[in-house]
């Protein structure tokens, strides 16, 4: 799911980082060629628009982050807009996974059209609730249409090891309904799984039936099973359940096809009931849970852009960067702003991703990625600069080979590590006169970043 999309998504967003500056006309097109890739992907219109808004209306009033590019804002704003849509707004916490806050045995109603891979998801629910989560889980069969459909039930029973009802031929959907909670009553069941019968469509009949036995059975969740690749008609199937039924969450199945993910992200603002788990495969163990924020990033494939924002605007020391960028621009950098930079990185967290951010250090990443370094090597170096006197650290020249081997041993490193240290230094800053003269002709527009 989503590989379409995605690969639309980077296209535009790819284009709008070769550019420094952002002008509003970028944004502008970027957001209409956004728009153009939503509705191919067949997001319902109205929650395009209303993403496309959001996003034009943060890019407009958005406080630039001066450490990170104009484009990156944009994708970080665009991510944020997803998520919301897929539900990952604030107060929407909680409302994934399956709630089993309720007294025992907990009913939870499986609903939905015949062949979206409710039975399936039945018994990969039951199977996850008794071995993840250590539950007693018995499920039963409401569905006295379809002949096989019970026996296809107790077998996937059998399979995820839980107990399923015993058959009762002639019974009625809601008499093995009061018989399974029954059942579960009696004999201390954590959970009953009740899989109601699918129709090919919605009818009455249909919704009348599922309506009585969740009056019957008051169930804690009643989860409407969807299939993605139906894209929008999965959408209207879930907003005619919701009118008439009323569901607690939805799981949308079949995420391991090429469905185009428009229904996974009208779902929310559709029907306002919460995508809460994915079934990805036919096998009793491919279940997810719903995070929007990893689908976002999933559809994005900029996962790394958006948490890189993130620390940015959370840590990065604004006007200490400013002031660097500044000395930077007059060939002021020395040692003693390095050791700065290292602090701030290593304020940071993860060193992935990070290093390019900050002006300068693009070129010491790379080196530092192929050495497939951690961020020890960032306290050391650290601690060679706090070895050095405030004159070393101005004017790493003056540095002699006696000095080098006290700086080794107060730092606890090595006269190597010290060299090291200095000579990228200064390829850094041979870069950053190379560098700052490029800018001066204009061909660096919007930093070094
Ligand atoms: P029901 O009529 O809604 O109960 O649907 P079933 O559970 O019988 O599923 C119909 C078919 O879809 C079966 O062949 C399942 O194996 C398959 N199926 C169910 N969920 C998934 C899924 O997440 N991915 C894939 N690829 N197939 C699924």
């Amino acid at each position: 799911m989503f590989e379409a999309l995605s690969s639309k998504l980077n296209g535009v967003f790819d284009r709008l980082r070769r550019r420094g500056a952002l002008s509003e006309a970028d944004v502008t097109e970027a957001l209409r060629e956004v728009r153009v890739a939503l509705l191919e992907a067949d997001v319902a219109l109205p929650v395009v628009r209303d993403l496309v808004n959001k996003v034009r209306d943060r890019a407009v009033g958005q406080e630039v982050i001066r450490s990170v590019s104009p484009a990156q804002q944009v994708i970080k704003i665009v991510n944020d807009a997803l998520v919301e849509a897929l539900g990952g707004g604030e107060g929407d916490d909680g409302k994934r996974g399956i709630d089993l806050n309720a007294p025992s045995p907990v009913p939870i109603l499986m609903v939905g059209l015949q062949g979206s891979g409710k039975t399936t998801t039945s018994g990969k629910i039951a199977l996850r609730l008794r071995s993840r989560d250590k539950k007693k889980v018995l499920l039963a069969s409401l569905d006295v249409h379809r002949p096989a459909a019970q026996l296809q039930l107790q077998t996937l029973a059998q399979q995820a090891e839980v107990t399923s009802l015993p058959i009762v031929a002639g019974q009625t959907p809601m008499q093995i309904a009061m018989r399974a909670m029954d059942v579960g009553r009696r004999e201390l069941y954590d959970v009953v799984i009740l899989d109601t019968a699918g129709r090919l469509a919605i009818d009455e009949a249909l919704m009348e039936e599922v309506a009585q036995v969740k009056l019957a059975t008051n169930p804690h969740e009643t989860l409407l099973v969807v299939d993605a690749m139906t894209g929008q008609d999965a959408v209207n199937t879930a907003k005619a359940f919701q009118d008439k039924v009323g569901v607690t969450g939805i799981v949308m199945t079949r995420i391991d096809g090429d469905a185009r993910g428009g229904a996974a992200l009208s779902m929310r603002a559709v029907t306002g009931a919460p995508i809460k788990l994915l079934g990805a495969g036919e096998k009793l163990d491919a279940l997810e849970d719903f995070h929007p924020d990893r689908i976002a990033s999933r559809i994005l494939g900029m996962g790394d852009i958006v948490s890189l924002v993130e620390k940015a605007a959370a840590t990065i020391d604004q006007d200490e960067a400013e002031k660097l960028a500044a000395r930077m621009q007059k060939g002021q950098f020395t040692l003693e702003d390095y050791a700065s930079q290292l602090k701030q990185i290593g304020k940071m967290g993860s060193l992935q991703g990070i290093l390019g951010m900050l002006p300068g250090v693009g070129k010491i990443k790379q080196q530092l990625s192929d050495a497939n370094l951690d961020t020890s090597i960032l306290k050391r170096q650290a601690a060679i600069i706090s070895s050095m006197t405030p004159k070393e650290r101005r004017l790493p020249d003056v540095i002699k080979a006696s000095r080098k081997k006290r700086i080794a041993a107060g730092s606890g490193t090595s006269v190597q590590e010290v060299n090291k240290l200095l000579k990228q230094f200064d390829d850094m800053s041979a870069m950053m006169k190379r560098m700052n003269k490029l800018g001066q002709k204009g061909l660096m527009r919007g930093g070094l970043a």
